[in-house]
């Protein structure tokens, strides 16, 4: 990331790396799911943005839905 952004501009770019970072924990959660699993709900141990923490997922073929039982952000992963 270059230095020539403002301390907003890093702010806002840093606070995307954490979120992309936490999907991408999220995702790797869900690499080896079984067929059966699509469309149910159930829970994974993923790196969220608040750090460690459990996290509900209820993958669809079209995205993830997911919601960190930590801090209790939602929201849809993928698509
Ligand atoms: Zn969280």
């Amino acid at each position: 990331m270059s230095s020539d952004y403002s301390e907003y501009e890093q702010d806002f770019f840093n606070a995307v790396d954490r979120n992309t970072m936490a999907e991408q924990s999220i995702f790797d959660a869900l690499s080896n799911i079984t067929d059966d699993q699509y469309y149910s709900l159930f829970e994974v141990n993923a790196h969220h943005v608040c750090g460690p923490a459990t996290v509900q997922v209820f993958p669809e073929r079209a995205g993830t839905l997911y919601r960190c039982l930590n801090c209790g952000m939602a929201g849809i992963i993928g698509g």
